[in-house]
This record gives structure tokens, sequence and C-alpha cells, in this order.
């Protein structure tokens, strides 16, 4: 964890020994993410979270309902890779209990915005991403891995538990549920996936590598896990090169990703269309679910790579 230029200024200003228990106080913040702020689950008032991924909001909805309070830091209809947080977002950081985020540079913005609210009143963060052991390099996409998904939804319901234990049996039989909904999504995804005659497609950015790798469904991605930037030439020309080796058919596009060489490629290579979601955003998080959302993904992977779809 590095110190924020924010953090290097109070260095100056308080002196040493003051900068050395500031400093101290942030990096356990963000290493044990146990902030002495009380939550306010207990005593009838609902758990205030924060999230920067709308899957975290329909989980911790669903485990909890009628005690959670939840409120998306990224506006709807923004791609969260590219998202700078307004003054707004401080606020609602402090009106908030508990912080939900991916990691591994997903929601990295968070950092600052966390760091420059007193220790009293700062929120605890659950990185999830950590949390499962993924280094800050990783793949940050582990909602799309079938499994992993599964082991967060545990995580969460965890934190909520150790918040809110008076309604740890309503919290732990919630979860059962949830997780046998996921255990069977991630037996039709199985099921259909390994049937797959198409073997490649070429994806907007690096999102879906953990949910296509296993099946060795290879993605042919035209920008990285951040698709902030257009691919360069060179990219292009590998994306290219590749697609026509593998005699590659499909492209996915996602909701708030269309790169602008879509187009040429769909010429160049008469390749297919296709939109897939990688759930990064929704444009109504009170109806989000991510189950439907996956279950429509497979209807559509199934469809552009050849598989018998089994549901
Ligand atoms: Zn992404």
């Amino acid at each position: 964890m590095n110190e924020s230029s924010d953090n290097q200024s109070r260095v100056v200003v308080a002196g040493i020994c003051i900068s050395t228990i500031l400093f101290a106080i942030i990096i356990s913040g963000f290493f044990n993410t146990q902030i002495p702020k009380q939550p306010s689950g207990n005593g009838g008032n609902p758990i205030r979270i924060a999230v920067t991924l709308p899957v975290f909001a329909d989980f911790a909805t669903r485990l909890h309902p009628d005690q959670i309070k939840v409120k998306s830091l990224v506006p709807a209809g923004v791609e969260p890779h590219e998202y700078e947080p307004t003054p707004d977002d401080r606020i609602t950081l402090e009106n908030s209990d508990l912080i939900l985020s991916v990691g591994s540079g997903f929601d990295g913005w968070l950092e600052n915005l966390v760091t420059a609210i007193p220790a009293g009143r700062r929120p605890q963060i659950l990185n999830l991403g950590g949390a499962l052991g993924l280094e800050p390099d990783a793949d940050p996409h582990f909602w799309l891995d079938n499994e992993r998904v599964i082991e967060a939804l545990e995580i969460i319901a965890e934190r909520l538990i150790d918040m809110s234990p008076s309604a740890a049996q309503d919290i732990g039989m919630n979860q059962e549920l949830l997780q046998n909904e996921l255990i069977m999504l991630d037996n039709d995804f199985d099921t259909t996936l390994r049937t797959c005659k198409q073997k490649s497609y070429i994806s907007a950015h690096t999102a879906f590598h953990l949910l296509t790798n296993p099946y060795n469904i290879r993605d042919i991605p035209l920008s990285g896990y951040d698709p902030e930037q257009e691919p360069s030439s060179a990219q292009i020309a590998s994306v290219i090169r590749t697609a026509t080796e593998l005699n590659t058919r499909v492209i996915f596009i996602e909701p708030l990703i269309r790169p602008k060489i879509v187009d040429a490629l769909i010429r160049d290579l008469g390749t297919i269309v296709y939109t897939l979601d990688p759930l990064e955003n929704t444009d109504d998080l009170t109806n989000f679910s991510y189950e439907q959302v996956m279950r429509d993904n497979l209807t559509t992977l199934a469809k552009a790579l050849d598989c018998t779809i089994s549901l």
C-alpha cells in the first residue's frame, strides 16, 4: 500500500510522531479492514453499504433483506474501470458502515477517498479480491468465475454476520439458498460450455477469461483488464492474425464498451457481433440480478459459440 500525496503532506504538517501514528492507522485500516466505526446493523438500523460492483449489492441485499441499505458509488451507465470519483462519493462513504470493493486495481480510486476520511468516521472496507487471495495485478473479474463467486458470497455473508450477529441464522439460511442457485448456474455453464464447437472469440476487453478458459475456449481481447485505452495498431494486427489462424467467427462487445475497431473487424474478418455483459454496471441497481444476467450471458454464449444449451 503506497502512501498517498495527502498522507505525505500530513507528515510535513504534523511532525514525525503524529505522522507515524496516522500512517499506522491508515495502513491498519487497509490491511486488516478492521476500523473502529461501529456498524448500525444492530438495534434495527439498516447496515449502510457502498459498493463498486452491482453484484455485491445483489448479494448483500439477498443475504440480509430489509436490514441493508445499498448505494452504488459508480453511477448507472458508467464503465467502472474509468470512473473518477466526485466529492459526493466521500460523503457517501462517510455515511456508510461498510464498503464492498473489488480490489486488484479495479476500484483503486477508493484508496485516496477512504484515507481522506478521519479514522473514527471511516467505514469498514471488505476488499473481496484481497479476501479471495488475488494478487494486486491479477485479473480482477472474479465474479465471472462461477466457483470464485460462491467464495465471495461466503465472505460477504461472514462480514454481515459479524456486523449483525442477531441475524446470523437468517443470513445463513439466505446464503444457502443463494449458494444453491449459484451451484446450479455453475452446473449449467459447465454442461453447456463443454459442448461448444467454436473455441475462440474476440472480446472488447479481458473480462471473460475466467469464465471461458476452463473450457479451453480462448478469448482474443482487444484490450487488457482495463478497457480505457483503445487498442494500438500493433494490438489490432495481433488480434487479426490470431483470429484468422483460429478461424474466429465471433466478437463480444459489452453494454458499455464497443471499441471503434469493431466495425473494421466485422468487415475484414466476417465476424458476427454479440453483446455479453461483464456485470460491471447496471442501469437499474434495484432490479439487478446476478443470476439473471449470467443466464442471459449463457444463452448468448451458447448461440454465438455453437453450444448445446443445457438448462
Ligand atoms: Zn473489466
